[in-house]
C-alpha cells in the first residue's frame, strides 16, 4: 500500500480503491427492495411494484419559475429553460436518489438511462450532445464520483447520442445549498459555471443532466451558460422535489 501511495497522486488512490470495490459492494448489498422488503435486483434497487408507484411528472418544468405544463416548453416567458423529469420525489424515488448520491452505484445509474430518455419529447430524443451538471473539480476529486455524470452517461447510452465532459465546468465552489431557499440559491450560483470551449457548443442541441430539480437554480444557471455559448439546450433531471 505504501508503494502504491508513493506512485499515485493521493487523490487518485480512493477513486481506484472504490472502482475495485464497486462490483463487490453491488454483490454484498442487501438485495431487498427498500420500499417494501421483497427481493429485488440490486441494479434497480426497488422492486417492479415500487418502481411503478413512483409518481410521474408527465409535463416539463421551467427551471426559472417552476411553471409546469405543455409538451416542449412549459413557460412562454423563459424559452430554453424546460426541464424534463420522469419522476416526482417521493419516499420510493428518494431511496434511489440517495443510493445514487451516497452509495456510488454505477449499475443503478446505468439502469436509469431508459427512464430518463422516456421523459423526453420526441424533438429531444436525438440531441447533438449530452452533458452533466458538473461538480467543482476539487469536490469531484474528493468524492471520486458525480451522480449527475453517471446519469448523463446512461442517458446518452439510451439515446445513442454523444456524451461529453469538460464542456461545462464549475469554476466556483459553492456552499452547500440544502438549507437555502430559491433566491439564496440563485445568488449562491451566480457565476458558478463556465463553458471553457464555447465554440464546440455553438449551434448544438444540448441536453444537460442533473439528479434532482428542487428550486431550479442549479439547472437555470448551468442552462444559461450553455445557451450563452450559442447552444439550444434543455434540462433533464431524474426527479422533481416539489
Ligand atoms: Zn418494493
Ligand atoms: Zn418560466
Amino acid at each position: 500500500m505504501a508503494a502504491l501511495s508513493r506512485t499515485l497522486a493521493p487523490s487518485a488512490v480512493p477513486a481506484i480503491l472504490r472502482s475495485l470495490a464497486t462490483p463487490v459492494l453491488d454483490f454484498l448489498l442487501p438485495q431487498r427492495c427498500p420500499g417494501c422488503g421483497v427481493p429485488a435486483s440490486p441494479e434497480r434497487l426497488l422492486c417492479e411494484r415500487c418502481l411503478a408507484r413512483i409518481p410521474r411528472l408527465a409535463t416539463p418544468l421551467c427551471a426559472r419559475c417552476l411553471v409546469r405544463g405543455g409538451d416542449g416548453s412549459p413557460c412562454s416567458r423563459h424559452d430554453g429553460y424546460a426541464v424534463h423529469a420522469p419522476w416526482q420525489l417521493d419516499e420510493r424515488s428518494r431511496e434511489i436518489v440517495h443510493a445514487l448520491k451516497y452509495g456510488e452505484r454505477p449499475s443503478l445509474a446505468r439502469a436509469l438511462g431508459g427512464e430518463l430518455a422516456g421523459a423526453l419529447p420526441t424533438a429531444w430524443r436525438r440531441p447533438d450532445l449530452v452533458l452533466a451538471v458538473p461538480l467543482h473539480a476539487a469536490r469531484r476529486r474528493e468524492r471520486g464520483y458525480n451522480q449527475a455524470e453517471a446519469l448523463s452517461v446512461a442517458l446518452a447510452g439510451a439515446l445513442r447520442s454523444p456524451h461529453a465532459t469538460g464542456l461545462l465546468v464549475r469554476v466556483r465552489a459553492t456552499s452547500a445549498q440544502a438549507q437555502l431557499g430559491g433566491e439564496a440559491r440563485r445568488r449562491n450560483l451566480a457565476g458558478a459555471f463556465a463553458a471553457p470551449d464555447g465554440a464546440v457548443l455553438k449551434g448544438r442541441r444540448v441536453l444537460l443532466v442533473d439528479d434532482v430539480l428542487t428550486t431550479g437554480a442549479t439547472l437555470e444557471s448551468a442552462l444559461g451558460v450553455v445557451r450563452a455559448a450559442g447552444a439550444r439546450a434543455a434540462g433533464v433531471a431524474l426527479a422533481w422535489a416539489p
